[in-house]
């Protein structure tokens, strides 16, 4: 039995339907997931729209004679289009899958039972096994009174009823960072109030300095070390208090500012299901929580919030249920998640960064090589970032790697097959890839 349809959810009843397991998944609002639904994709939807017409100012310089101008209610449709694609074909499988598919909200009754309340009335689902995937929302503090119109959660921006002329992005972690890219790119005014001294402070600095840069020559107006506590609006204009008292006016505000579970109305305390101070539910590495039947998927399990790790997650929950680890099975490890910023450029990374070896006082070689060396960057316009590759000196195991630059989110997959599978720098030096193609400089770092 499966709460949840997201990334987490729904991948661990695809699977498990593969593997001959008896699945019901309770989904309340939209299959696919919300946040992966109405956040991720939307937002990359829009970000793509905001690279084209990056792409047509290239054009320009690549001899083309072009002009581009932002259609909203076009890309409102794109976008929704999109959403309801992905929607379409996730279900479709489960549904071929044979996967029963209850439209409502669940909670636990016991910890055998779920209770589904339906538009048609309630249902009772027993199982052997239950997966909560249920996922997360943005964190609203008190002092931001979010209105939907012009105070905003993420949730809120796609599709935009409008541009906004001037906003406020109150938060530089990824999210931030992404708004700030996608608004600027689609024509805003954007300023990013970022609380401590640098953008992205989990990242490799230089990744970070690189983005800054980036951000500064677009007119991104950078407030550092501004932690906002307050958010008020008249009818046109909002305006952001900072702490150190310095004040911010723009038309819109978005906040960026984290997540928070949906644990609450799930009954867990039924289940005998424990859950964190921050109502995340802790869970070991098969992603059991602390009842041996009942398995938690995705943002509710407080490890990495992404859709990538969630489905991961409930791959490996139905392997689990259905008694894989037994055989053959590779335990989930969080350390080596490739993650990307869809920025311009983008920013991706896989397992140990520079920074944390050099803290963690670990000898390791660092490898870097600029796109600028790159054929198919200037061939394509764009021969912005890096690529670094960090390895082990004695064996020359790839330990992680950063990439800035057109197609980083692709890119880093190289390393990260690498990573995961403890494959050595010169085993990339050693592969035959195309000529001419980006993925040459990652061959030159290992180098
Ligand atoms: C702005 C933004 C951009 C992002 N971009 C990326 C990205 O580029 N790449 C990436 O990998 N990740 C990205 N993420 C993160 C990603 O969206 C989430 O990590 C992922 O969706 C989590 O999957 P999930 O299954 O846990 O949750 P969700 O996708 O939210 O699915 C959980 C589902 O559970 C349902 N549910 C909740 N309670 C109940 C209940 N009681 N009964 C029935 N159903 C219930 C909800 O309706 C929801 O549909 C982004 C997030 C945000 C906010």
């Amino acid at each position: 039995m499966i709460i949840g349809g997201g990334p987490g959810g729904n991948t661990a009843a695809s699977v498990g339907a593969t593997l001959g397991a008896e699945l019901t998944l309770v989904e309340r609002e939209i299959v696919g997931g919300v946040a992966h639904l109405l956040d991720c994709i939307p937002s990359k939807a829009m970000i793509a729209t905001g690279g084209a017409l990056t792409a047509l100012g290239r054009a320009r310089q690549m001899g083309l004679d072009v002009n581009g101008r932002l259609d909203v209610p076009a890309l409102r449709e794109r976008v929704a289009s999109i959403e309801e694609h992905l929607r379409q074909a996730v279900s479709g499988l489960l549904e071929s899958q044979g996967v029963r598919m209850l439209s409502g909200s669940g909670r636990f009754t016991g910890s055998h039972e779920v209770t589904v309340e339906t538009e048609s009335g309630t249902e009772i689902v027993e199982g052997d096994a239950f997966v909560v995937a249920t996922g997360s929302r943005p964190r609203i503090p008190d002092w931001a009174p979010v209105d939907h119109d012009r105070v905003l959660t993420t949730r809120d921006a796609y599709p935009p009823k409008e541009i906004p002329e001037h906003l406020i992005v109150i938060g530089s972690g990824v999210t931030g960072v992404e708004f700030t890219h996608m608004f600027r790119s689609l024509g805003s005014q954007v300023t990013l109030l970022v609380s401590r001294q640098h953008v992205l402070p989990i990242k490799d600095a230089e990744v970070a300095s690189e983005l800054e840069d980036e951000f500064d020559a677009r007119g991104v107006r950078l407030l550092k070390g501004a932690r906002a506590n307050a958010v008020t609006r008249d009818a046109s204009t909002v305006t952001v208090a900072c702490e150190d008292g310095r004040v911010v006016q723009g038309s819109h505000a978005v906040l960026a500012i984290g997540s928070i579970p949906n644990s609450e109305e799930l009954g867990l305390d039924l289940a005998g299901v424990k859950v964190d101070e921050r109502g995340y539910l802790p869970v070991n590495r098969h992603c059991l929580t602390n009842v041996d039947h009942i398995y938690a998927a995705g943002d509710v399990s407080g490890k990495l919030p992404l859709s990538s790790v969630a489905a991961m997650q409930g791959r490996k929950i139905a392997e689990h249920v259905m008694g894989m680890q037994l055989r053959s099975h590779r335990h989930l490890d969080y350390d080596k998640a490739a993650s990307a910023i869809f920025t311009e450029p983008e920013i991706a990374d896989v397992g140990l960064a520079e920074a944390d070896a050099f803290a963690e006082g670990r000898k390791v070689r660092v490898t870097k090589v600029p796109f600028a060396v790159s054929a198919k960057a200037l061939i394509e316009g764009d021969p912005r970032g890096f690529v670094k590759v960090v390895s082990d000196p004695a064996t020359g195991v790839v330990l992680g790697g950063s990439i800035v630059g057109r197609n980083a989110a692709e890119l880093i997959s190289v390393l990260a097959v690498a990573v995961t599978n403890g494959l050595r720098t010169e085993d990339i030096v050693d592969s035959l890839l195309v000529h001419p193609a980006l993925a040459e400089a990652v061959v030159e770092a290992s180098t």
